[in-house]
């Protein structure tokens, strides 16, 4: 019996949220404004993605961590009075999911405000600017949720901001979107850009990354930084699914983007499949951990491009994924699939 239990192999996947306010395209505007922000998705939508797991757990006889990234930033502080304040301000919330034991991690926004707060922009140079949002907000999150875990706003890094990082103690960091570049969207208020990132060429497995540049993985011991990273899971879409995108990004005006795709848990269960199979072609899924993503907001939906249910689906789907290739799906914590990692590299 011990052997056969030895024998089933785990595939480890991460659930990853980003808890931002609401974005105005999810908003119902319901919840309280807040610094003229609302909070809806994590209000409303968290707790319910709660009860409805909890009913899935019990169905499959499965256990699902997730991994909540609350912001602590310049940002907070300048609305809120604290840097930390998403994560005080819910107190409840925080409780119930810490007895959950799923991860509470950090998701550091390098929002910017020249004209006291009325309009936002992305910073993307000022070092000492940087320097603070991250120093300061790390600093201030409460002892018992200090994060061990990143993942950045709009996922982005430089050299310093993931040496920055690595300082502090984090000992992962899940922002890579390996093949994903953008140069941002123009704020048609500030004229300035928001959602610039560049992972081009970045390695699409765990790796420590180099001093020099975050998209590389360090050569030697004394290139690389202390803090390894765990890229999110993208993938290409299936040579059909990509003409019907590209028709349709035609269609809407939009600039066909790039070549990947990010794997959204609260998308279409077509799409979520999609990225769950280039997952699996392309690596040994019990070594190499499956990194999806979503945004609080996006639970405010009972259907569309992104919705609750999606999440429910996708759950079932990949426990149902794994199992047809001998696999046991584990929803794990990132921190514990980190430390995992970190052993099975250093020998
Ligand atoms: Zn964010």
């Amino acid at each position: 019996m011990m052997s056969l239990l030895k024998m089933q192999k785990v595939a480890p996947i991460l659930l990853c949220c980003d808890v931002d306010p609401d974005r105005e395209a999810f908003s119902t505007a319901r919840g309280s404004r807040k610094g003229g922000l609302t909070w809806d998705g994590l209000e409303r939508g968290l707790p319910r993605l709660l009860d409805e797991t909890a009913k899935l757990e019990g169905e499959r006889g499965i256990a699902v961590y997730f991994n909540w990234f609350f912001r602590s930033d310049t940002q907070m502080e300048r609305i809120y009075g604290d840097f930390a304040w998403p994560y005080r301000a819910w107190p409840d919330i925080l409780a119930r999911i810490a007895k959950r034991d799923d991860e509470i991690a950090w998701h550091p926004h390098l929002w910017r405000s020249d004209d006291d707060g009325i309009s936002w922009f992305q910073e993307t140079d000022d070092l000492e600017y940087m320097d603070a949002c991250l120093r300061k907000g790390f600093e201030a999150i409460p002892e018992d949720y200090r994060p061990s875990v990143v993942r950045t706003g709009w996922d982005f890094h430089n050299a310093f901001t993931m040496r920055c990082l690595s300082d502090l103690g984090i000992a992962a960091d899940l922002s890579a979107l390996p093949g994903v570049a953008s140069e941002g969207i123009l704020d048609p208020k500030t004229r300035r850009r928001i959602a610039v990132r560049n992972w081009t060429g970045s390695p699409d497995r765990p790796y420590f990354p180099s001093k020099m540049d975050p998209r590389k993985e360090a050569k030697s011991r004394t290139e690389r930084l202390d803090i390894l990273e765990i890229p999110v899971s993208t993938y290409t879409l299936p040579t059909a699914m990509k003409l019907v995108k590209r028709a349709r990004d035609r269609m809407k005006g939009r600039q066909s983007g790039s070549k990947f795709s990010e794997p959204y848990i609260t998308k279409m269960p077509a799409l979520f499949k999609a990225a769950l199979d280039y997952h699996f072609r392309r690596h040994d899924a019990a070594r190499i951990p499956l990194v999806v993503e979503f945004h609080a907001d996006e639970l405010l939906q009972d259907s569309g491009a992104y919705s609750m249910p999606n999440v429910i689906r996708n759950l079932a789907l990949a426990v149902d994924s794994c199992s047809r290739i001998g696999l046991t799906a584990r929803f794990e914590r990132a921190s514990v699939v980190a430390d995992g990692l970190r052993r099975a590299m250093e020998d």
